[in-house]
């Protein structure tokens, strides 16, 4: 959680918030057919820290992550992922916040021609700064750390469930990403591969020190997160508390 803006130091500045959203409001459609789904979001989630949010269907969960990722441009408020403003932002700006997040959906998303090796190369492919062989490395790498060191070989189709979601994993964490983004990662997984795909993006991410949000509707898994926050109706219910004003901010 941020601290008080007020008391800012370097340090303080480091382990800043990487996800700030102020009164966000989304809307679909146009005209007659707009409609809103996300009213007044306010969030603050700080570097490190694994976050689930969880919520009935159609509360704006995946709109909401959708927008953090670039994937969708924020109308109104304010939406800065790792200090960037994502309202009003330039085309570009999204397409770099879309690569400084690591993504891993409901559904794998794997190319089926490809091996989980290319798989997971292609999570290096879009930043194009690595040669063939330092992704293929990399991936190689990745891949033993998920457990699947021996099936880097593998076609999507010969994988199971379980294997597939770390093979998205291994995609999502190549890059080191500061931020990963995670809708229902195991809903389409028995109790156990699902608990050890978490398991392994946990681990991960601290050793990695990146931060997660993660959507899902699995309570199997809420005790993985450092938080819990929970949406209706486009709204998050029980948003962090204001901050305290310590006597100290007094004395900058
Ligand atoms: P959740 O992920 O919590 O199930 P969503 O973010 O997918 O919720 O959806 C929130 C609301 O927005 C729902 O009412 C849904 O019908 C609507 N919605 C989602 N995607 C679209 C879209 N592309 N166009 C119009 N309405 C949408
Ligand atoms: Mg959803």
């Amino acid at each position: 959680m941020n601290s008080g803006s007020s008391i800012a130091t370097e340090s303080a500045i480091a382990t800043a918030d990487v996800i700030q959203v102020e009164q966000l409001d989304y809307f679909f459609g146009k005209g007659d057919l707009r409609k809103q789904v996300l009213f007044g979001i306010n969030l603050a989630i700080a570097s490190g820290e694994i976050v689930i949010l969880t919520g009935p269907s159609g509360s704006g969960k995946t709109t909401l992550l959708s927008l953090m990722g670039g994937l969708r441009s924020p109308q109104s408020g304010s939406l800065c992922m790792l200090g960037t403003e994502l309202v009003g932002a330039a085309k570009t700006v999204a397409v770099e916040a879309r690569r400084s997040c690591g993504y891993i959906f409901q559904a794998h998303n794997l190319h089926s021609s490809l091996t989980a090796q290319e798989n997971v190369m292609m999570g290096l492919e879009v930043h194009g700064t690595h040669s063939r062989s330092e992704r293929r490395d990399r991936a190689l790498e990745m891949l033993s750390l998920v457990g699947l060191g021996e099936r880097t070989q593998y076609y999507p189709e010969d994988l199971s469930g379980g294997q597939k979601q770390r093979v998205a994993i291994a995609r999502a964490l190549v890059s080191h990403p500061k931020i990963v983004l995670a809708d229902e990662p195991t809903a389409a997984l028995d109790k156990k591969s699902g608990r050890d795909v978490v398991e392994i993006m946990q681990r991960l991410a601290k050793e990695q020190g990146c931060t997660i949000l993660m959507v899902t509707h699995d309570n199997r898994i809420l005790d993985t997160a450092d938080r819990i926050i929970y949406m209706e109706d486009g709204r998050l219910i029980n948003s962090p508390e204001p901050v305290a004003i310590a006597p100290i901010v007094k004395s900058f």
